[in-house]
């Protein structure tokens, strides 16, 4: 089969851990006879330099165009002016927003092997594999009026939590349909005992789940889950909550699994059901790390279980996916690792490398 895609390596090492990714995927093509047509973009300050824009007209343009996008990442100290009228991640938002991608999935996977290298102890961490679904569009970060003002006693200012049905809806749709392809257990998380917002969510999300009879629904305050993710993180599958929450969250999530190296993420423009295809936007959820840019140090394997997630997602292509992840988790196994999941005994290997090893097995060497 024949697939268009849209590649964004962006800045620092998002270019790194891209062309490691692309090697994967070029690999994968060649196992099971498909083309991957890959159309390159500009995005974040590389895009700013050339273009004067964070996400220039051409790039939105191709993205609309492809079945998907892989992004590495943007940003870095030569454009954190906070002056500047335009900032790279102004590019990410804006594709956000311009594709549509509303739904963000973060699976946190902590492998066996690599228990050791979590901040937590490793029987807290062992077996830990769920996936968190964060809304991406709505929410505080959104809502209006969200304005500074001067008063006669200060300053103030106010942010809106705001979220319409239509929007809970599509979001919890997604929890449900991830749910009903895993252990039918779906956690909705909100802050239902204080926010109006989170009353609606949980309303809707009651409402949702009479169409999904066979999953169960729990709702979790906000503040419980972040204990329960250090406390008991084994106890979730498929957890979905609104942007802010969600935004948090997800960061304290990336923890468990060691470093932020190895978590992939989508932001998807539908809900993923089985057999179909849905637009989405794959990336590694790091930054552009830019101190270890161009050193060959990266560690590339967010990157490379980010395609392994187009797959699933965007082109229904669930074996192809599963060979990657296979590849990625035997390299392991086989004790090779980055830098920042080195321990002893264990060998070490650059970007390149590790991106050699995984395509080669792919590839079925
Ligand atoms: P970061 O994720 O780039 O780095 C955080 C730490 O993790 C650093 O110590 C880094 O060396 C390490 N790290 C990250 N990815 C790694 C990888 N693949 N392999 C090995 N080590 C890795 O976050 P930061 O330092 O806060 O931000 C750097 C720049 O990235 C900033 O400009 C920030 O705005 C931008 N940023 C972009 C995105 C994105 O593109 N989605 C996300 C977060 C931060």
């Amino acid at each position: 089969m024949k697939f268009e895609l849209a590649v964004l390596p962006g800045d620092g090492i998002g270019v790194d851990v891209t062309t490691e990714a692309v090697k994967v995927l070029q690999a994968t093509g060649e196992r099971f006879g498909h083309t991957f047509n890959r159309h390159h973009g500009l995005v974040g300050g590389i895009a700013i330099d050339q273009t004067g824009e964070a996400l220039p007209k051409e790039t939105l343009k191709m993205c609309r165009g492809a079945q998907a996008v892989l992004l590495g990442a943007v940003g870095g100290p030569k454009w954190d002016d906070p002056r500047a009228r335009v900032r790279p991640e102004d590019g990410l938002l804006a594709l956000r927003k311009g594709l549509g991608l509303f739904a963000n999935l973060r699976p946190v996977k902590v492998f066996p092997m690599l228990t050791n290298s979590s901040n937590l102890k490793p029987e807290i961490i062992e077996g830990v594999d769920f996936i968190f679904v964060r809304e991406l569009t709505g929410g505080l970060y959104f809502g209006k009026p969200k304005r500074q003002w001067q008063t006669s006693r200060g300053r103030r200012a106010v942010d809106s939590m705001a979220y319409s049905e239509q929007e809970i809806e599509r979001i919890v749709r997604v929890g449900f349909e991830l749910a009903r392809g895993r252990q039918k257990k779906l956690v909705s998380v909100d802050k239902a005992n204080v926010l109006e917002s989170s009353r609606l969510w949980r309303q809707v999300a009651m409402e949702v789940a009479e169409e999904y009879p066979d999953i169960e629904l729990e709702h979790m305050l906000v503040d419980a889950c972040a204990m329960r993710l250090i406390q008991n993180p084994r106890y979730l599958d498929v957890v979905v909550t609104e942007n802010t929450f969600g935004d948090i969250l997800t960061d304290e999530a990336s923890m468990l699994a060691g470093s932020m190296g190895m978590l992939p993420s989508a932001s998807l423009a539908g809900a993923p059901r089985e057999g179909t295809s849905t637009f989405g936007l794959y990336e590694p959820i790091h930054g552009s790390a830019p101190r270890r840019a161009g050193l060959n140090m990266a560690n590339p394997i967010a990157a490379i279980l980010s395609v392994a997630m187009m797959l699933r997602y965007s082109l229904s292509l669930t074996k192809e996916a599963q060979t990657i992840e296979a590849a990625v988790e035997q390299s392991l196994n086989e004790g090779y690792r980055t830098y920042d999941i080195m321990s002893e005994d264990k060998t070490k290997l650059g970007t390149k490398e590790m991106g050699d090893l995984i395509a080669g097995k792919v590839g079925g060497q």
